[in-house]
């Protein structure tokens, strides 16, 4: 599946290695954000270790934040609120890039203007590309521990792409 529209433009260990200044590099104002595995760990409503605080540095800088989640009302929102990120839209069905688009309109961006951050390329990076925002990758916080059969297939191929993502950046 080496297809580019699985591909990231960035990748960083943790959402929390973002900085501002890798904002501009990136020439994005604001950031879309997957919570699962990207803020909190997978199934659970606990933020990895620094989010929060990542978070609050994100806000005192102004930086615009959207939560894009394919997670259902009451988990999206919880994290929204305790985290502290204002927008957020749930059931966004990526790797259909509507609800990234749904959430540029409500922060009043231009999708271009966005980076979307994530841990899968088969959806994040994935909507992030066709919905035209910047495909920036996390690596996972840590394996998921249920719907296993369902994370291998999504995750199938992720390897290899990823491989190929460090030789480009490598110049290979
Ligand atoms: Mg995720």
């Amino acid at each position: 599946m080496l297809d580019d529209r699985y591909m990231p433009k960035y990748r960083f260990a943790s959402v929390c290695d973002i900085t501002t200044a890798d904002l501009e590099k990136m020439g994005v104002s604001g950031l879309l954000l997957d919570i699962d595995n990207t803020l909190i760990y997978d199934e659970t409503l606990t933020p990895l270790p620094g989010v929060k605080e990542w978070v609050n540095k994100m806000n005192s800088a102004g930086i615009p934040l959207a939560i894009v989640s394919n997670a259902i009302l009451p988990r999206v929102f919880i994290t929204a609120k305790r985290l502290g990120i204002r927008h957020y839209i749930y059931s966004a069905k990526k790797p259909k890039p509507d609800g990234l688009l749904r959430a540029a309109d409500k922060l009043g961006l231009p999708i271009n203007s966005l980076a979307m951050v994530g841990d899968q390329l088969k959806t994040d990076m994935f909507s992030a590309n066709i919905a035209g925002a910047v495909a920036v990758f996390t690596d996972r916080a840590q394996d998921e521990k249920i719907f296993k059969f369902y994370f291998k297939k999504a995750r199938a191929g992720e390897k290899e792409l990823l491989a190929e993502f460090e030789r480009r950046k490598n110049g290979e």
